[in-house]
Formats: structure tokens, C-alpha cells, sequence
């Protein structure tokens, strides 16, 4: 089990068959995903397609998460909150100063910039799986970020399909994680023993 402090991020590969469990240990508590191919830097998690050939914005158990090759990089296996978030990039510097007048909040965007440079990835990105975080959609459009319904202990699991580089979050907005930004655990399980 490792444990990602309170907004900070980790980046680590993962192989094909390993399992890739999220867990958050106090509840209402998000966790920003990105995945690389392992050794192939252009291509990566792509939310759009995800979205495309699930038919929804909600993923949950059996849900797989695309590449921008449209290959399955996750298959979710376990769910104890079923309610995630596919639409919303990551917070960064620029979205505390733009949202809520911030400068120099530490946010995912910086942090999983970071974690993948420490395994020689450069990351532009804007696409994530983000676990744990309920925003939700009006009938006329209207976008809606509410508090996690994870509870303490809460988890999911993710099934690597290819070998990948992941990073993982504890994300850094007060305003997504119900007013406190908490730390979040991981582990990584692996059944081909
Ligand atoms: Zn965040």
C-alpha cells in the first residue's frame, strides 16, 4: 500500500494483467488518472474515446478506458462508488487563477507534470480518468462538480490491458474534494503469481 500525501501526485509502471487498486482512505477524496503506453510516449488515455465507446459519461465495473488508438488500456473490475468523472481536466495553476482568483496553488496538472518527468514522460495533456470526482450534467447543459460519494475505505479496481506508466493524484482542490484536500492510497495487485 502506498500512500499519496494530501495534493501531491506519483507516477509508476504498471504491467499487463496487474490490478490497480484506488483506494480513498477518509472519503470525498479525488484521484486524477493519466496512462502512457509503456515505451511508446505518443499514445495515452483519451477521455473522448473512452466516452465514445462506452455510450456514457459514467464509467463503473465492466466500463474500459481507451487510448487515443482506440486500444483498451483499463478494464474497471471493482467498484465500490460507481460514480467518476470522464469530462473535466485536471485543476491546474492557470484554473485556481482563472476560477477563484488563487495564484500558486498547487494543483494535479503540476503534479502529474512532475511525477511523469521523473519517469522521462513530458506531459501536455488535458485528458484524465478522474476517480472518485461526481460532477454532473443538467438536462440544458449545465455542468455541476458535487462532493465525492466515496466513503472512507471506499475503492476501484483497474485491470492494465497493456503495459503501462500511470499517474496517480491526490487532487488539490478544496472546492472538488468537499472543502479538505485528503490524501489518497494504492496498491498494486498482481494475480499472475
Ligand atoms: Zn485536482
Amino acid at each position: 500500500m502506498v500512500r499519496i500525501p494530501p495534493q501531491s501526485g506519483v507516477a509508476f509502471h504498471l504491467k499487463r494483467g496487474q490490478v490497480l487498486r484506488v483506494i480513498d482512505p477518509e472519503g470525498e477524496q479525488v484521484s486524477d488518472l493519466v496512462a502512457f503506453a509503456d515505451g511508446d510516449a505518443s499514445e495515452r488515455f483519451a477521455a473522448g474515446y473512452t466516452t465514445d465507446y462506452a455510450n456514457s459519461i459514467f464509467l463503473t465495473t465492466g466500463g474500459v478506458l481507451y487510448s487515443n488508438r482506440s486500444r483498451p488500456m483499463f478494464t474497471i473490475v471493482a467498484d465500490d462508488v460507481g460514480r467518476h468523472d470522464l469530462l473535466l481536466s485536471p485543476c491546474s495553476e492557470e484554473m485556481f487563477r482563472i476560477l477563484r482568483g488563487v495564484d500558486g496553488h498547487p494543483s494535479c496538472d503540476e503534479n502529474i507534470r512532475k511525477s511523469l518527468a521523473s519517469q522521462g514522460l513530458q506531459w501536455d495533456g488535458t485528458d484524465a480518468f478522474n476517480i472518485f470526482m461526481n460532477v454532473n450534467v443538467a438536462p440544458d447543459g449545465a455542468v455541476s462538480v458535487d462532493a465525492p460519494l466515496s466513503k472512507a475505505g471506499d475503492h476501484i479496481d483497474l485491470r492494465a490491458e497493456m503495459d503501462l506508466v500511470v499517474a496517480l493524484t491526490a487532487c488539490s482542490s478544496e472546492h472538488t474534494n468537499n472543502g479538505r484536500c485528503k490524501p489518497i492510497e494504492y496498491e498494486v495487485l498482481d494475480f499472475s503469481d
